[in-house]
């Protein structure tokens, strides 16, 4: 399925810890986790897609899943977005692209 597939190819896959809120780190800790975390999203072959994916359900998650970073991004700074830069993210990261050319 298209739109599982992409997990498998994930770069945080063998440092699940770091994706993982933990309850009982400080702000420090989780700041020192995220940044740790970013890194590896960088290099992330499948980074728009897994950007995508957690903007188009955030709102549905659970806080521990919304506080963690996906897809190279903050918790903070997801929540920064504005209506249309999160659209275009949404989008952007679609596996179900629209075709290019003229509108
Ligand atoms: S972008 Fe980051 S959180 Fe998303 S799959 Fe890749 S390494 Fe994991």
């Amino acid at each position: 399925m298209p739109t599982t597939n992409w997990r498998a190819r994930a770069a945080c896959i063998p440092v699940p810890d770091l994706f993982i809120a933990d309850r009982e780190e400080g702000r420090a800790e989780a700041s020192r986790r995220n940044r740790e975390a970013r890194r590896i999203c960088e290099h992330c072959p499948v980074r728009r897609v897994c950007l995508s994916d957690a903007l188009s359900v955030e709102k549905g998650n659970t806080a521990s899943q919304r506080a963690v970073v996906r897809g190279g991004m903050s918790p903070s700074r997801r929540a920064a977005l504005s209506k249309p830069e999160r659209a275009r993210l949404i989008l952007d990261g679609s596996p179900v692209r629209r075709p290019a050319g003229p509108a």
